[in-house]
């Protein structure tokens, strides 16, 4: 049985894609941490990148290739200075050169040296990367990585419950009917039994504050998106949207100075993010409450904040993938801005969703070129609407329901992304998986969960025999559906 963490499914990383982005970059550094395992680092002339299947055919717009360049650098998608990335692939193209572990500097032509295999399709999994370098002795070393979803990879003949099967947890869940039957046992809530879980791999302290931190970056994505205008990068033209609505949204009566539309750098730390959060909340102006369509609109609007910057190669938090990243962080800020949520609901909201988020990954997929956009957006919306429920004091069985309600009303959506950039529909799709979240959430508490037809565990088993079923234009590779279907004058893809 896989053992898989809350920080394993909400990772902090960099867009627009956690199997074809962030996936490629991981694979990058392990190929060159064992090349430094195996004393080769050092004799190393030359590398070739392959990459093969979905990776081939939508790699260019989800910035595959970059990806690659970034973690032969050394560049670390969690610390790394994003705004630092572009001068370092301009400059790996203009001098055709790059600074492996940004230590020694070998030749290296993305042109010739990134190889896009679209025709070929590698048999364990639809995202695979070879890694092929050449050694001063002429003679030649090369490994295999699978990018299965969500930024998990693993290599050739391990598979991916292999690779994390060795950590024993008290509790082991395969399926939501054992996680429901811990919590009827040991009298406990969900995020308790995940807590319990979480405390094999780290203190409780560490749990705390490193989602803590996890949420912090969430709330800097939403407040960077929501304060930067402009056109999204990859040449479908696309018009950031966040912005303008939150300068409409706030209003001249709640702007602050960082607020203006337009504002080029926004200077993002914790005081302005709390700043402007008050705002929106309207803090202190309890005779101008928000109205319902204000309420959806804000939610829309952080989920199309996050997205934007992730279309933007922006920081983000993969959650449970990048394409989805927006949905969570939505839930969240409409918990945090209109519900009062505190550190602590906040905490349990992250340990319920990333439970649930692992119950797809071992029971389904939450790998777009597995099972489309259901594994994406579908996923994530579960995600949220169990977080939500928790959050709103629902019982375990609630809190499963409302997961099992948010995906039922995903399943089938295939992934189809325009130019194969994540960005429409992607980004919109956020904003829909987060009101299907806040919905779900709402039917949830309201209902027995003893008289569901459908449960968690029916909803996975039949988003994974969707999957399996899906053709596989409509699975990430962008020959089906709107990809092909909307015409588009794409100017430098
Ligand atoms: S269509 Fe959905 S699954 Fe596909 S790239 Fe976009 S968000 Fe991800």
């Amino acid at each position: 049985m896989e053992s898989i963490s809350v920080f394993d499914i909400l990772k902090i990383g960099v867009g627009p894609s956690s199997s074809h982005t962030m996936g490629p970059w991981r694979a990058a550094q392990r190929f060159l941490d064992r090349c430094i395992a195996s004393n080769d680092f050092a004799k190393i002339t030359s590398i070739t990148v392959h990459l093969f299947g979905s990776l081939a055919k939508t790699g260019k717009g989800h910035g595959t290739d970059f990806a690659v360049m970034m973690g032969l650098s050394g560049q670390d998608p969690v610390t790394c200075d994003v705004a630092q990335l572009p001068e370092i692939e301009k400059d790996i193209r203009a001098r055709r050169t790059l600074s492996l572990r940004g230590s020694r500097e070998i030749p290296f032509d993305p042109a010739t040296q990134i190889r896009f295999h679209v025709t070929q399709v590698l048999p364990y999994h639809p995202n695979a990367l070879t890694f092929e370098a050449t050694l001063a002795d002429n003679s030649k070393i090369a490994e295999t990585y699978y990018s299965v979803g969500g930024g998990f990879i693993v290599q050739e003949e391990q598979t991916d419950a292999e690779h994390r099967q060795r950590v024993r947890l008290p509790f082991p869940i395969e399926k939501s009917a054992e996680l429901e039957r811990y919590c009827q046992e040991q009298n406990a809530t969900i995020p308790q039994i995940v807590m319990r879980n979480e405390l094999t791999w780290r203190t409780h302290d560490q749990v705390r504050e490193g989602l803590l931190h996890i949420w912090r970056v969430m709330r800097e994505c939403i407040y960077r998106g929501c304060h930067t205008a402009g056109t999204l990068p990859g040449g479908l033209n696309v018009s950031r949207r966040a912005a303008r609505l939150n300068h409409q949204l706030l209003g001249i009566a709640f702007s602050h100075e960082g607020d203006k539309l337009g504002a080029t750098v926004p200077i993002v730390n914790e005081t302005n993010v709390s700043t402007w959060m008050r705002a929106v909340r309207r803090d202190g102006q309890s005779t101008l409450a928000h109205t319902f369509q204000d309420t959806l609109k804000w939610v829309s609007t952080f989920a199309l904040a996050v997205n934007e910057e992730n279309a933007a190669f922006g920081r983000v938090v993969t959650a449970p993938t990048n394409g989805a990243a927006g949905v969570i962080p939505s839930v969240m800020m409409y918990a945090a801005c209109f519900m009062q949520a505190t550190d602590d609901q906040i905490i349990d909201f992250m340990l319920t969703a990333g439970e649930i988020g692992s119950l797809f990954k071992k029971g389904a997929t939450i790998s777009a070129a597995m099972g489309g956009c259901q594994a994406e957006i579908g996923v994530s919306s579960a995600m949220a609407a169990a977080g939500l429920a928790q959050m709103m004091g629902a019982s375990p069985g609630q809190v499963l329901q409302a997961a099992e309600i948010a995906m039922e009303h995903h399943l089938g959506m295939t992934c189809d992304p325009i130019a194969g950039l994540v960005q429409i529909p992607c980004i919109e799709r956020n904003t829909m998986g987060a009101i299907k979240a806040i919905t779900a959430a709402n039917i949830a508490i309201e209902s027995d969960p003893t008289q569901a037809k459908v449960t968690l565990d029916g909803v996975i088993k039949t988003m994974w025999e969707t999957a399996k079923d899906m053709k596989s234009k409509y699975k990430e590779t962008a020959e089906g559906g709107l990809a092909i279907n909307i015409s588009v004058n794409v100017s430098e893809c």
